[in-house]
């Protein structure tokens, strides 16, 4: 009557969601300002400007069927074509908009990619700590998840572990940059490392390894920091792009797939790609999305809220005795458990009304998430709490 693997996936809640799930309820018994919510990855800082502006000139100008009806399964060729352009002048990278698939966000850009490029006896390495959801994607894909562990102390790319990982099996890497939970980005350096070893492991297995750049906070970073293009260094990469992030619109699904025209049998993987999309029924992208995604492409959010929120709370809770690395990009600070198990210490901020991710889903124990995208405020107030807790874990 049903699948056994669709009812195991739907009885076990992703972790993020049981929080905040738990969150809502008990906002609703001791009051909304007395929780601290830190689970979900949600946007606090509004659209910018343009999305609003753009989307009140389309609904004032536009007639129905050019604004809600269907697109071609891949999107608009208006507004791919757009996106490529932007591509270009933001990257220097040219980009075939025959080759970009308008998708729902993030998650429906990897599922359908993974979908395309992998499957039974492939292997799909994911860096820890990763997003949890790509175990759902690779193994509904039926290929096998090869967790690499980052360096322990900085969260950034470990080669040797990358290149021992790597066999005549693997089929692609997924690289997520600005990373979520650490924060970190990956270094130029470490990109052509990269680059070299999947070219060198290439040659000597005749295989292809595709990476899969998962990046929805390529906008967020902090300062001067550069993250690499990925295509610009390595020609077999599809770009799993989302404006969930970048726009703060999580919840309108939109996003695409960019397979690079350097990437061998690029057209193939783009067919197969259109071909995962139909099987999964992501079908033409929500189309008056399309067009505000065309228009805004490459703005960024309000970056000075996420960085004030950054330095608050990296700087308070070091300065009580938490240790953790300062998230360059991304709104999360990933935080060592100063309990060895950090789902204990998650139940113990409870107490204190904090509402902390423990890692062990990101495929690496012993340390905590905070999202930060709050309002300052709740940052503000949670940091007394914060502080009563580690006093509570260190006096035992
Ligand atoms: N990849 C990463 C690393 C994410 O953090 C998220 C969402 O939080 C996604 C993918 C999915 O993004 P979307 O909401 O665009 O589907």
């Amino acid at each position: 009557m049903i699948t056994e693997r669709a009812l195991a996936l739907g009885k076990k809640r992703s972790t993020i969601r049981e929080i905040f799930e738990y969150s809502m309820r008990r906002k609703r018994e001791i009051g909304e300002e007395n929780v601290f919510d830190f689970s979900l990855g949600n946007p606090s800082v509004p659209s910018p400007q343009a999305v609003t502006d753009c989307l009140k000139e389309l609904i004032e100008n536009e007639t129905t069927v050019a604004l809600h009806g269907y697109t071609s399964a891949a999107g608009a060729m208006a507004v791919r074509e757009k996106i490529a352009k932007k591509t270009y002048n933001r990257f220097d990278f040219k980009a075939n908009p025959e080759l970009i698939y308008m998708t729902c966000g993030a998650a429906a850009s990897l599922s359908c990619t993974l979908s395309a490029i992998a499957g039974e006896k492939d292997e799909v390495l994911v860096l820890s700590p990763y997003f949890p959801e790509y175990r759902v994607f690779i193994e509904n894909a039926g290929a096998t998840v090869v967790e690499v562990p980052t360096k322990r102390d900085t969260f950034t790319l470990d080669i040797e572990k990358i290149k021992n990982a790597t066999n005549k099996k693997t089929r692609a890497i997924i690289i997520n940059s600005p990373c979520n939970p650490t924060g970190v980005v990956y270094s130029e350096d470490d990109i052509i490392a990269l680059s070299d070893l999947l070219k060198e492991k290439r040659e000597q297995y005749g295989t292809h390894i595709t990476v899969i750049a998962d990046e929805p906070y390529r906008e967020i970073v902090y300062g001067d920091v550069f993250v690499p293009y990925i295509p610009n260094y390595y020609d077999d990469t599809v770009v799993c792009y989302s404006y969930s992030k970048s726009l703060s619109i999580p919840g309108e699904r939109i996003g695409y797939i960019m397979v690079s025209p350097q990437m061998q049998y690029a057209e193939d993987v783009f067919y197969a790609v259109c071909g995962a999309a139909r099987s999964m029924g992501y079908v033409c992208a929500p189309s008056m999305w399309q067009r505000v995604v065309a228009e805004c492409d490459g703005i960024a959010p309000n970056i000075e809220a996420y960085n004030e929120n950054r330095t608050l709370l990296y700087n308070a809770l070091t300065e009580i005795g938490f240790t953790a690395v300062k998230p360059e990009g991304a709104f999360y600070l990933f935080l060592k458990s100063p309990m060895p198990d950090a789902k204990e210490f998650c139940e113990k901020a409870k107490e204190y009304e904090l509402l902390l991710v423990p890692s062990d889903d990101f495929g690496c124990g012993g340390y905590v998430r905070i999202a930060y995208c709050v309002e300052k405020s709740v940052i503000e107030r949670a940091i007394p709490a914060f502080r009563e807790l580690y006093k509570e874990i260190k006096n035992g």
